[in-house]
């Protein structure tokens, strides 16, 4: 998106409730958001923004943050990364300042973005991940899905978000096997890629129930926005039961 600055996002995250700065990726803060606070209850963990031209996740998680959970927190505590990569948002760039993509960048000591995740995430277990992404070439909303000793909500949430938007129904997405606009990677994939994804390490060693969300960027923001918070509620509801 043409115009997006870090320092007006910034100004966003900083009014938000329990927002905190993680830490610095060069001269940038990161910030993490912290919503609910019953020890009873378990975390979910939502990130945004891996992908510094994918504005529409943290536009989600923003607005997630503002609206602040609402009935959810009877059931969850949220901690929220709205923007993972300052550097690629200021620029509109996939890569961070090193010209890294952290999403495949786990295994890699020198990425301060990765070191963020690395301190927040040791240690803990999420009741679910949700990490909004954005897909620049796709005609459709799709999602990867990891989950075991769990119902897959994919398909509930592919039926809500077909109301308001077209959804990606191609047999293979960006190589692997797809069902209805669902990827569940195989094992031979995740095998491919372990310890190199943020997901795939999310998925290994912090939660049962991991969840990529991908809005087609040829939509407009606010409609892309509106489809991630959809899939985020489709999540959220089915986990509460
Ligand atoms: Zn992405």
């Amino acid at each position: 998106m043409a115009g997006q600055s870090y320092a007006a996002l910034m100004q966003r995250l900083q009014a938000l409730p329990g927002v905190r700065e993680l830490g610095r990726t060069g001269e940038y803060p990161v910030y993490a958001v912290e919503q609910g606070d019953r020890p009873d209850l378990p975390p979910a963990l939502l990130i945004g923004g891996t992908h510094g031209d994918e504005p529409a996740g943290t536009e989600a998680a923003l607005e997630f943050c503002r609206r602040s959970g609402g009935p959810w927190l009877d059931s969850f505590n949220f901690l929220v990364v709205p923007c993972l990569n300052p550097h690629g948002y200021d620029r509109n760039t996939r890569h961070n300042g090193q010209g890294v993509d952290i999403n495949w960048a786990y295994q890699r000591a020198d990425v301060p973005e990765i070191q963020l995740v690395r301190q927040l995430v040791t240690g803990r277990r999420f009741a679910f991940v949700v990490d909004f992404h954005e897909d620049w070439e796709s005609p459709g909303f799709y999602l990867y899905e990891l989950y075991r000793n769990r119902t897959p909500v994919g398909p509930q949430l592919m039926e809500k978000v077909s109301r308001l938007c077209p959804l990606n129904t191609q047999p293979v997405i960006e190589g692997q096997p797809a069902r209805g606009g669902i990827i569940v990677p195989t094992t031979e994939k995740h095998e491919e890629l372990r310890g190199q994804g943020i997901p795939i390490v999310l998925f290994d060693h912090h939660t049962d129930h991991l969840l990529t969300t991908e809005t087609p960027t040829s939509l407009s923001l606010e409609q892309r926005v509106q489809v991630q918070l959809a899939a985020l509620e489709t999540v959220v509801e089915a986990q509460r039961r």
